[in-house]
């Protein structure tokens, strides 16, 4: 591996387990790369938590004018100055919108049928500033159920295009196991990817993205047609591996 300009990573199962925290392993190599290169978060998690949660342990010792964060697959990005978190640009989805999107989400649950007989755990909608998450099945439910209840995607596909033929201003795009992501049209990971590149003047091709849903159809496969390379990982004990490769070929 050569040493890249810039390193991105995505968060779930990439620094972290799903909805859970990046460790205080982790946490302290990405301060020791920061050391060496600017790195981004790349996200679907919101900002609010992240900035309760991690990311004051690495604001307190980073090179924070080259870490950047992207929450909600880049619909906003933000940066520390030393005493808050900026945001530098940032997209949201207003009120009337998200009303329009439950209700069109409804409807076409009601419509297909594909949840018929199906229980449910807790609430359904997770509304973020820029994007609605609608869990089929509720938050809650147990893994079982959540990687049985749809084995082939069919009915999150029919869901999707249900709805999605009543939003045509919104893309709508199949999320976890259960869940259906609808956001603002073009804002995604590849956009932060592109933003990144403008704002550093460094060619994509030059920069390097960690994240373990690289594969066809998985929320990180986005960014590929950016030209940016890639680096797939199981979860985040491979990425300590490979930022542990990183930090040897990037020297001092
Ligand atoms: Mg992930």
């Amino acid at each position: 591996m050569q040493c890249p300009k810039v390193v991105l990573f995505d968060l779930d199962d990439t620094l972290a387990d799903s909805f859970e925290s990046p460790t205080k392993e982790m946490n302290a190599r990405i301060v020791r790369l920061l050391e060496r290169l600017p790195i981004a978060i790349i996200t679907g998690r919101d900002f609010p938590w992240m900035a309760r949660d991690f990311l004051p342990q690495i604001a307190a010792e980073g090179h924070m004018e080259r870490f950047y964060v992207f929450p909600e697959g880049a619909a906003q990005c933000f940066q520390w100055d030393g005493r808050e978190w900026k945001e530098i640009y940032g997209w949201s989805i207003s009120e009337e919108d998200h009303t329009r999107i439950r209700k069109a989400v409804l409807e076409s649950v009601e419509e297909t049928g594909v949840l018929k007989g199906l229980p449910c755990f807790g609430e359904q909608f997770v509304q973020k500033r820029a994007m609605m998450a609608f869990a089929a099945l509720g938050i809650n439910v147990s893994p079982d159920l959540k990687y049985s209840w749809d084995p082939d995607n069919k009915r999150r596909a029919t869901l999707r295009d249900a709805i999605a033929a009543k939003l045509p201003e919104f893309d709508v795009l199949m999320g976890g196991a259960t869940s259906t992501d609808v956001t603002k049209k073009g804002v995604n990971k590849a956009r932060g990817v592109e933003w990144l590149s403008k704002h550093l003047n460094i060619p994509a091709a030059e920069m390097l993205y960690i994240g373990d849903a690289l594969y066809p159809g998985g929320n990180d496969s986005v960014v590929i047609p950016t030209g940016i390379q890639t680096r797939p990982v199981t979860g985040p004990e491979e990425t300590l591996t490979v930022i542990d490769e990183l930090l040897s070929v990037c020297g001092n």
